[in-house]
């Protein structure tokens, strides 16, 4: 089994002690691992191989910092990369009193964003299964052209999934809708919150956002919804079958939602890749996600496969 994860590795700055706090007000920051591709990464780590990561760090003490942290995650490094002239991408995050959070992204200029094409080649991306991409990257050049060049050349039997990731605040040069629809076609799963869906045009419940992504392009859609859990639609296509699940999540004791979403994709992906039905596989995820709630931090409750394995035998 050979997976690819493709995006950012990025230092998460969390206001120390407050677990609540607008961006801004809090006096001294910790420093966390984040970025949404390298959670999913370190996710599939915990949960049984490391996958590959394609992502790219600065020279500086950050990418230092993030470099020991996938080192220790056991995430090869055969894709990692170290700019020696742009700093590592940061994200500064705001907690609300529910657990709930959000970003203000420092990528502009930074490492993360200089993803250049051609550097996983034909034969390595032939050899892969299921290639992982965050949408954050097709948001700046080089990156942008390093992933659609590597989803135009991913072979038919490599599946695709895909989580947009839409951040407003980056969408400056290119525009969001647009660049979604150009990935589209070379997608297979679609893993998104509706949230992220909205400003691309996929207005609605998750359940008709779900059925109008496979008509364009990917053979299933797996729509989050929070703490309310999430809905899937797959096609006849998908190699797990054409059906409809609905999960509504589960009660964990909700810390800190950061990463959550990535931690229910990190779980969709070892389910499905490992042959589960849809509906097994959206509980799973969803499992995976509600553990991941528990602790702050993106990465610092992603859980094992046997804790979400006792887990889901107490429920
Ligand atoms: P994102 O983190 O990408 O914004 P969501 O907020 O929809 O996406 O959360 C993704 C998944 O994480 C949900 O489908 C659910 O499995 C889990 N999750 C998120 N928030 C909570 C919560 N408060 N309690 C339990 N599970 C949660």
């Amino acid at each position: 089994m050979s997976r690819l994860v493709v995006g950012e590795c990025i230092v998460d700055l969390h206001p120390e002690g407050a677990e609540s706090g607008a961006h801004g007000d809090a006096g001294t920051y910790i420093r966390r691992p984040g970025g949404a591709p390298a959670n999913v990464a370190v996710g599939l780590a915990r949960l049984g191989e490391a996958p590959d990561l394609w992502t790219r760090l600065g020279r500086d003490g950050f990418g230092d910092f993030l470099a020991e942290t996938l080192r220790e995650e056991r995430v090869p490094d055969t894709y990692v990369e170290r700019d020696p002239d742009a700093p590592t991408g940061l994200a500064v995050v705001a907690l609300d009193a529910d657990g709930d959070r959000s970003f203000s992204l420092y990528l502009d200029g930074t490492a993360s964003t200089g993803l250049e094409p051609g550097r996983v080649g034909d034969d390595a991306l032939a050899a892969v299964d299921w290639l992982h991409v965050g949408g954050v990257e097709l948001a700046h050049e080089p990156a942008r052209s390093a992933v659609f060049d590597l989803l135009e050349r991913t072979p038919d039997a490599v599946t695709v999934s895909f989580d947009p990731n839409a951040r407003p605040s980056l969408w400056r040069e290119f525009d969001y809708a647009d660049t979604l629809a150009r990935a589209l076609p070379n997608v297979d799963v679609l893993v998104a919150s509706a949230e992220d869906l909205d400003p691309a045009g996929y207005e609605g419940t998750a359940e008709t956002v779900a059925s109008a992504v496979v008509a364009d392009g990917p053979h299933t859609a797996l729509v989050t919804r929070g703490a309310a859990g999430a809905y899937a639609r797959a096609t006849a296509d998908a190699p797990w079958g054409a059906g409809h699940a609905d999960h509504p999540g589960f009660d964990a004791g909700v810390i800190d939602t950061t990463g959550a979403g990535d931690a229910f994709t990190a779980g969709a992906i070892e389910a499905l890749d490992g042959g589960a039905s849809l509906s097994d596989a959206l509980r799973f995820a969803n499992a995976v996600g509600a553990r991941a709630t528990t602790a702050q931090g993106a990465m610092a409750a992603l859980p094992r496969c046997e804790e979400v394995d006792s887990f889901l035998d107490d429920r």
